[in-house]
């Protein structure tokens, strides 16, 4: 008897140490998904939406645990940063 509501209380444990898990592994994902979306969206195909030039790659800059890709719009000079490199965004699966 009490072995087993022991047992219960082990699998109760379990059970809540899982969800916490798989609630943390949605939330983060989700935020990653965001994220990456957003990059995505300031990217927008090598083109600069502001003015319509395009975006050029001009270097990396790399620290010990992170690397920056810049780029520069040709048309307004505007500098953006991305954490890797672009050009895979550009060829997709539109029209164009
Ligand atoms: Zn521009």
């Amino acid at each position: 008897m009490n072995n087993k509501r022991e047992r219960i209380s082990y699998i109760i444990c379990l059970l809540v140490v899982v969800l916490f898990f798989a609630f943390c592994l949605i939330i983060g994902t989700r935020h990653d998904k965001q994220k990456e979306e957003a990059m995505v969206n300031r990217w927008n195909r090598g083109v600069h939406a502001g003015c319509g030039g395009n975006f050029e790659y001009q270097q990396m800059i790399a620290g010990q645990s992170w690397r920056s890709y810049v780029y520069r719009c040709d048309k307004c000079g505007l500098v953006v940063t991305f954490p890797h490199q672009m050009e895979f965004y550009t060829s997709g699966s539109e029209e164009d």
